[in-house]
């Protein structure tokens, strides 16, 4: 079975996932790609695209197979069946070093005994560059990444994130065409992650290279990808923007991995002409029938994101895509709070303004009518 999902429009091919918007062989194609290790399959049939200059993340949890990915496509695991090009030429057999491919771990793995320079010089030094060549490519690969007063101190001599830039022009400086990040963050504190997010996508757009980057973390992904590969179970459940993805998770899996969605269920009870009435767990919702044709008695599963709920004191829900709920519990964030509701065996989310705060704070163990619009009622796949 062909594994990707796009949501929204049409892939250009079935059995094709793009995470580009353009055709072409330019750029990484995974073709029908698998890899099994004894009975687990860590990577089911997977078809994608990456643009050359696109910044892509493989989000999922863990095992769902995105590092048995980026170690297939650096030369580090050997794909059971498919293929995979770069720029239409195939990759598979070609060992890591004499791939145009490169690869920064999370324990960013740097020679502790050599200076910065020391460091990013070995890879050009594998290639048999001569000195001179070699000492101008390394120090402006250090200057890239705004180290160059600190060239002659070794890995224990920086910061968590000056290690990582020095990881990344070690890679960096043999010119690779698609750099793949695993993890990259993994050993940073938050702050520090925060600002590598930022000069990452800056060097990647900078190079204008394809990176792929690999986490479980959706905050992470929607924050630096260009296109976000949801994965499952060795399979892509769906490629789209940041903006799509979480707008418009395309199945259940999506929307309860992305978080902040309300996924409901029920039958519909009623078709008219722009909407269906479906008779959910939580009460009666509307939903416009847009492309989709609805009969009566069809089950849907919907979400409705937590930040497109509206709450006001209240007892009566007098039309649909209106719920009478409980306030469980309120949860402040920062710019935005959070409203735990129970809605009789459901629960039920809102992220709302900061300032509704006290109000919400207030109405804990009281009821409360949640509402939305029916164009914020999606449509899922089980
Ligand atoms: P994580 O975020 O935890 O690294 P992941 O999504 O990157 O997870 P993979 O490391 O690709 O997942 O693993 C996918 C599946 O393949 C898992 O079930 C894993 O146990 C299995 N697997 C990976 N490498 C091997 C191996 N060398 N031998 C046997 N099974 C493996």
């Amino acid at each position: 079975m062909a594994t990707q999902e796009q949501v929204g429009e049409p892939g250009p091919e079935v059995g094709e996932a793009r995470a580009n918007g353009t055709s072409g062989p330019a750029g990484l194609e995974l073709r029908r790609l698998t890899k099994q290790f004894a009975d687990v399959v860590a990577v089911d049939d997977v078809s994608l695209n990456i643009d050359s200059g696109s910044y892509v993340v493989l989000l999922g949890p863990s095992g769902c197979g995105k590092t048995t990915i980026l170690r297939m496509v650096g030369g580090h695991e050997h794909p059971t069946s498919g293929d995979i090009l770069l720029d239409g030429e195939s990759l598979v057999g070609i060992p890591p070093a004499k791939r145009p491919t490169t690869t920064v771990f999370q324990h960013f793995a740097l020679f502790p005994h050599k200076t910065v320079l020391g460091n990013v010089d070995f890879g050009l030094r594998m290639q048999g560059m001569s000195k001179q060549e070699r000492e101008k490519r390394a120090m402006d690969m250090v200057d890239l990444v705004g180290l160059s007063e600190m060239r002659f101190r070794r890995p224990s001599e920086l910061s968590g994130g000056q290690q990582q830039r020095v990881a990344l022009a070690r890679v960096l400086v043999t010119n690779p065409k698609v750099l793949l990040l695993d993890e990259p963050f993994g050993d940073l504190d938050r702050l520090l992650q925060l600002r590598m997010r930022v000069e990452l996508r800056e060097l990647q757009r900078e190079l204008g290279i394809a990176f792929v980057h690999v986490t479980h973390n959706q905050e992470e992904a929607l924050s630096m990808a260009d296109r976000i590969v949801v994965m499952e179970g060795g399979q892509i459940q769906q490629v789209g923007s940041p903006a799509e993805i979480s707008q418009r998770p395309a199945n259940v899996f999506v929307a309860a991995f992305m978080g902040d969605n309300n996924i409901l269920r029920g039958s519909v009870a009623e078709v008219n002409r722009d909407q269906a009435v479906v008779d959910a767990n939580v009460g009666h919702l509307a939903i416009p029938t847009g492309e989709h044709s609805h009969s009566v008695g069809d089950k849907l599963t919907v979400a409705v994101r937590a930040n497109c709920v509206n709450l006001a004191a209240g007892e009566q829900a007098a039309r649909p895509n209106e719920v009478v709920a409980t306030v469980a519990a309120t949860e402040y964030l920062g710019d935005t709070i959070k409203v735990h509701m129970r809605a009789g065996e459901h629960n039920l989310l809102a992220k709302l303004p900061e300032q509704r705060y006290t109000e919400m704070s207030k109405l804990v163990g009281k009821p409360v009518v949640a509402s939305w619009d029916a164009m914020n009622v999606q449509l899922l796949r089980d």
